[in-house]
């Protein structure tokens, strides 16, 4: 048996790294790149860190700040518009998830003729792109400035898919989260968890991602809390970009199963945050994998720090780790889905969605309908 592992990009990280950027897009031989942002981004100050790195460089930019949540296909091609009309040969990702994946998917324009969309497909391909990309994260979540994957959304056919693409370098700034608000905190870190978890249980599973997921998991559980109660604290914020980071890397390579397949029907349906969908799946995923990965879920249990007596059964731990998951949910102030006005007959029409994503396909359990239906139930009955 052999695995596979690739981390895509270096990563430079630590506070005030963002000060090398321009120095860096210099040495890739850029002369003017394209800042791919959100527009409240950009006006919370965070953008101005990049551009005066590439002021100091001598690298001129262009800004398109129009990129929302669960980007969608129709931004991206505006977004390349705008690098056209500039004459940009580089591409800056700077913001959460959502700016970081418009970024990667606005790369691809650059080599290949748009329409974005016929790029976005719900088996995803994988596009040998050679522009440059930088990607700086502003959340500490989704880990996508050390992933291949973009996800883009395909409103028109109520699919959120993916297209992976290569980039060239992560920087990661744990100061750029500091002005990260608590909702947004909790959500994304707890997105950076259920990469972990699930990173470590889906069927392509490799032994350098489990290192990673592993850490990842202990430093979660540990400054989260801290981040949500005391927003200012470098050290925390520093230690969960590092968490982060390394939930990107546990996952980049085996992927994400059911968790974030019900995630997804949940975005594209609903509109509710993308951490918020994955951590009220993670406890139900984590107990539908149990029973047939019970190594697997013993060492989870034991990043998270739970005291073992090792007779537990599978199922036993699969529920401590799904517990302690609510547990972690509840200190960092997460709404059930009825506190979010959520109506549970209209939550379980999702499964169809669920059982046919392609991520589901990569749980170690057969992810049918009645199943599906099943784990929504208990992700409302159950937190
Ligand atoms: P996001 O990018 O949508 O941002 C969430 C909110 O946080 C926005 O309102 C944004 O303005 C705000 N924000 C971001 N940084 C801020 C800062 N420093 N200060 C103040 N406000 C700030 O959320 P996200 O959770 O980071 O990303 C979610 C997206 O990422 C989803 O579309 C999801 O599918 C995708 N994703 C991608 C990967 C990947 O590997 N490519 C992995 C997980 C998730």
């Amino acid at each position: 048996m052999y695995f596979d592992f690739k981390i895509p990009a270096p990563i430079i990280f630590g506070v005030g790294a963002i000060s090398v950027l321009g120095e860096k897009v210099k040495g890739f031989g850029c002369k003017k790149i394209l800042i791919v942002t959100e527009k409240p981004i950009e006006d919370a100050g965070i953008v101005a860190y990049a551009t005066r790195s590439l002021d100091a460089a001598d690298i001129g930019y262009a800004i398109y700040n129009g990129v929302v949540a669960d980007p969608h296909d129709a931004l991206i091609d505006e977004a390349y518009a705008v690098a056209k009309r500039e004459g940009c040969d580089g591409v800056v990702g700077i913001g959460g998830g959502s700016s970081l994946d418009a970024a990667k998917a606005t790369s691809i324009l650059f080599e290949k003729p748009g329409p974005a969309k016929q790029y976005i497909n719900a088996v995803p391909i994988f596009i040998d792109t050679k522009t440059p990309l930088v990607l700086v994260p502003t959340t500490a979540g989704t880990g996508s400035e050390c992933t291949t994957v973009a996800v883009i959304s395909r409103p028109e056919m109520n699919g959120k898919w993916s297209v992976w693409v290569n980039s060239t370098l992560a920087i990661v700034d744990p100061e750029l989260t500091l002005s990260v608000p608590k909702s947004v905190t909790a959500t994304t870190g707890l997105d950076a968890l259920a990469h972990s978890m699930e990173g470590m249980t889906t069927v392509l599973t490799n032994v350098h991602s489990d290192l990673f997921a592993v850490a990842a998991i202990e430093k979660i559980f540990k400054y989260l809390p801290i981040c949500c109660d005391d927003p200012g604290n470098i050290e925390a914020r520093t230690q969960m970009a590092m968490a982060a980071n390394f939930g990107g890397l546990a996952f980049t390579c085996p992927l994400v199963h059911v968790g974030h397949a019900l995630a997804d029907a949940m975005s594209v349906h609903l509109h509710t945050p993308h951490g918020y969908n994955c951590a009220l799946a993670l406890p139900e995923a984590m107990c539908v994998i149990a029973p047939g990965s019970p190594d697997r879920i013993r060492t989870i249990a034991k990043a998270i720090g739970l005291s073992l007596t090792g007779k537990e059964s599978p199922e036993e731990l699969g529920k401590m780790v799904a517990d302690a998951i609510r547990g972690l949910m509840r200190k960092v102030g997460i709404k059930t889905l009825k506190e979010m006005g959520i109506d549970r007959g209209e939550f379980l029409t999702l499964a169809a969605d669920a059982a046919g994503n392609f991520l589901a396909t990569l749980c170690p359990v057969k992810i049918d309908e009645p199943l599906a239906e099943k784990l929504l139930a208990g992700m409302y009955d159950n937190y």
